[in-house]
């Protein structure tokens, strides 16, 4: 047995940053993942999601500088963009157009493949992390009401490993509920939010001359009304990544024409100028049904010791409001700063009740919305969920709203636009209308 052993499962994001923060506490840190980990891996099976863009929250990053000095100068050197959410966003409500000024709040647009390899190289030099991969966990090794490790297959041979603390960072599939319940521990049913989301996506490279003054456009759905949106980001130097959503059961076309097409139909051109302009540099691919899944490993009275779960184990958001890494990282500090006061394997509630202080809060603000109505129905991975779902159509036809993001920004109203926009004044109007929401010559650094 070990004495001094902590075990993640899933080398992805939240397990790389969960390594990363035990390392502190714990003399040998070992991550098990089921694909092969080269330092310079860049798609594997795991990762689907690495298809599709993502957009690193401003809060997200500053934590992950915290755990990595230098990580956002590093994530830039190799091709990152940091862009204004205000200034260098063109962001588009079914209400109208944002407004466009100076937020002071960066997003870094990254692909997943060269954060994760930028990430995972720190990580694998720590001198007590290691990495077993080629192995498919498939349950918990436990003795009276304690995990002691886990269990699983490596190729054709079964596979054991064992720990004082095992810490599930397998992701959005997560089979940690039926791992639980074959130890005789029942996990109450997942709260689930299904907008019936589908991201559609390709990377284009785009001619060098090609000035525009915004690098992210960003088209939002919101259904039952809007149902298609789409968003076009500046990616590593001279790639952009075109998404096209859809919500509420809406799937955008993987083909050529269609998938122009489909983006020709937002009110956002730019996207659909991006497609017919740029060169596409990867085939299309397509992430359908992406619902919120939570599950409440903080209300299981019997949860065992030696088990922790964090990162989209716990927590698995519709992506296309980019949270998914930020909450990540928000689980990987708070674990390390509760792992400095307690032991987290005699005491693993204080860490998954502790999250629960923020994420009570999102659920009661889940329960005010007026458009969702909850109800209990079946999971295909729990006997139970409580489903919160848009109402029926015609009950919830409430107008969107522009985000009140600062009351005196002034927002620009795009010729034609009937939207109201919040707060107009005249130095946002000048930027935002005509040409903000267009294809322009000059950077934006020029135009600022
Ligand atoms: C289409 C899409 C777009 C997204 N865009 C954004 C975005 O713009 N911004 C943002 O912040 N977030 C985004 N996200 C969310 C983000 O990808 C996740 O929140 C993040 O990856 C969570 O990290 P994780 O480590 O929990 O899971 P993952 O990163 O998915 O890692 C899970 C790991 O566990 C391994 N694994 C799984 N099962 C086993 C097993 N049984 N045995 C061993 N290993 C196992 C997998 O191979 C994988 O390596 C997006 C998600 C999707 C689906």
């Amino acid at each position: 047995m070990y004495s001094d052993r902590a075990l993640v499962i899933g080398a992805g994001f939240a397990g790389l940053l969960a390594a990363r923060v035990l390392s502190e506490s714990y003399g040998d840190v070992v991550l098990v993942e089921r694909d092969t980990i080269t330092a310079d891996v860049e798609h594997r099976a795991g990762i689907p999601q690495a298809r599709h863009p993502h957009a690193l929250l401003a809060r997200g990053a500053a934590l992950l500088e915290d755990l990595f000095p230098r990580l956002g100068a590093e994530l830039e050197h190799a091709g990152a963009v940091r862009a204004d959410l205000g200034s260098d966003y063109l962001i588009r409500v079914p209400g109208g157009w944002a407004p466009r000024d100076h937020l002071g709040l960066d997003v870094l647009s990254v692909t997943r493949v060269t954060l994760e390899r930028i990430v995972r190289r720190r990580v694998i030099r720590l001198p007590n992390v290691s990495v077993v991969d080629g192995v498919r966990v498939e349950g918990l090794l436990h003795d009276r009401g304690t995990v002691t490790g886990v269990h699983g297959r490596r190729g054709d041979r079964p596979f054991t490993d064992y720990a004082d603390l095992v810490v599930d960072a397998s992701g959005r599939d997560t089979k940690l509920v039926s791992w639980l319940a074959e130890m005789g521990v029942h996990c109450p049913a997942p709260m689930i939010v299904n907008g019936h989301v589908s991201c559609t996506s390709r990377l284009y490279e785009v001619n060098r001359d090609l000035k525009l003054d915004w690098l992210t456009a960003f088209e939002v759905t919101h259904a039952p009304g809007t149902r298609r949106g789409g968003s076009v980001s500046s990616v590593d130097r001279l790639l952009w990544f075109v998404t096209l959503f859809g919500a509420d059961g809406e799937v955008a076309p993987a083909d050529e024409d269609g998938f122009l097409e489909y983006a020709l139909g937002l009110r956002c051109q730019d996207i659909a100028e991006i497609i017919k302009t740029a060169t596409p540099v990867s085939g299309t691919y397509r992430a359908e049904n992406l619902r919120s899944r939570w599950n409440r490993f903080h209300q299981v009275p019997d949860w065992p010791r030696g088990l922790l779960a964090l990162g989209d184990s716990v927590v698995s958001l519709n992506p296309v409001h980019g949270q998914g890494l930020t909450l990540a990282a928000q689980h990987c500090t708070d674990l390390r700063d509760l792992a400095r006061e307690h032991d987290l394997a005699a005491e693993p509630l204080v860490f998954q009740r502790g999250r629960q202080v923020r994420q009570d809060a999102v659920d009661r603000r889940h329960d005010r919305r007026p458009g969702l109505e909850q109800e209990e129905a079946h999971a295909d991975d729990a006997p139970a969920a409580v489903v919160l779902r848009p109402r029926a159509r015609g009950r919830s036809r409430q107008p969107a709203r522009l985000p009140r993001v600062r009351p005196r920004l002034a927002a620009g109203r795009p010729p034609g636009d009937t939207a109201a926009a919040v707060g107009a004044g005249t130095r946002a109007a000048q930027r935002t209308a005509p040409s903000g929401h267009r294809t322009v010559t000059g950077t934006p650094r020029d135009r600022a």
